[in-house]
């Protein structure tokens, strides 16, 4: 494989080292002074160790790093305290699940990642919204995955994550030898042990070098063709859906696609024909 030199980073909030409760906007206090001191504390946290992530890919040799900034609203992190170097992705709508990525690319990284809905112990485990469960071709899969099939299908491997210990041990159940830096281990959903913010942004900053170091010998995620995705929601889904989707019960929807990009943005944009990014 040759040098990694673009590297894509997908960027979550409820994996970060020192957050340990859902994010405040939804809350009731959201635009009182405690909400918004609660969220511009989270959001330093994660613009903390995705700077951490960028000066260890740039330690290590990359020289393009593109962030998306993924969590829910798609404006979490802040931009002005963000490494000089990197480009960022942000806001909403957004025109596909990964902004701006491309075939280019030769390395996913994943910064502040939670477990898969239904974890036991993971601290803020979900997938997407709360209440959901994806399953492709029967197995169960989280955010990590999805963002790893996505980029995957465009050629690009998945070779670092970090976040709660129990993310961690997921993604190196999905690839074995995957780099990984646990900041927290999760012990109930809004509950952790952290590392100090500033040995969480080390640790990510040393094991993201070793990431590249080895990307040559961390194996692809291999892609099932074709894919039945299902989702299941835990109130029913309306009488309406979208065209394409299938009824299994009250409960759960299923898409089939010939690969999982096709269906994932099938079911997310509506459109069972999504185009792969050139
Ligand atoms: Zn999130």
């Amino acid at each position: 494989m040759a040098a990694i030199k673009a590297v894509y980073m997908q960027t979550d909030l409820e994996g970060v080292a020192g957050i340990d409760d859902w994010d405040p906007r939804f809350k009731d206090y959201a635009n009182l002074a405690e909400g918004v001191r609660e969220r511009l504390e989270m959001q330093r946290l994660m613009t903390g160790e995705v700077n951490a992530a960028a000066e260890g890919l740039f330690e290590a040799g990359v020289e393009n790093i593109l962030i998306n900034d993924s969590h829910g609203p798609g404006r979490t992190l802040l931009v002005e305290e963000l490494i000089p170097g990197v480009r960022i992705g942000r806001g909403k709508p957004k025109p596909a699940f990964l902004l701006g990525l491309s075939s280019r690319f030769d390395a996913l990284v994943q910064v502040g990642m939670h477990p898969m809905a239904g974890t036991p112990s993971g601290c803020l485990a979900h997938t997407m919204s709360r209440g959901l469960v994806f399953r492709a071709n029967g197995r169960e899969i989280g955010e990590m995955e999805i963002t790893a099939y996505i980029a995957g299908a465009v050629g690009i491997p998945w070779i670092f994550t970090s976040g709660d210990l129990h993310a961690c041990r997921e993604a190196e159940r999905w690839v074995p030898g995957i780099a990984t830096a646990p900041v927290k281990e999760g012990l109930a959903e809004a509950c952790a042990i952290h590392l100090a913010p500033e040995d969480a942004r080390k640790l990510i900053r040393e094991r993201i070098q070793e990431a590249v170091a080895r990307a040559a010998q961390i194996p692809l995620l291999p892609q099932e063709r074709p894919v039945v995705l299902e989702v299941v929601r835990d109130t029913p889904w309306p009488a309406e859906l979208n065209p394409g989707a299938e009824r299994v019960d009250a409960f759960t929807i299923r898409y089939r696609g010939a690969s999982f990009y096709q269906v994932f943005h099938h079911y997310r944009f509506g459109e069972p024909d999504y185009p792969l990014p050139g």
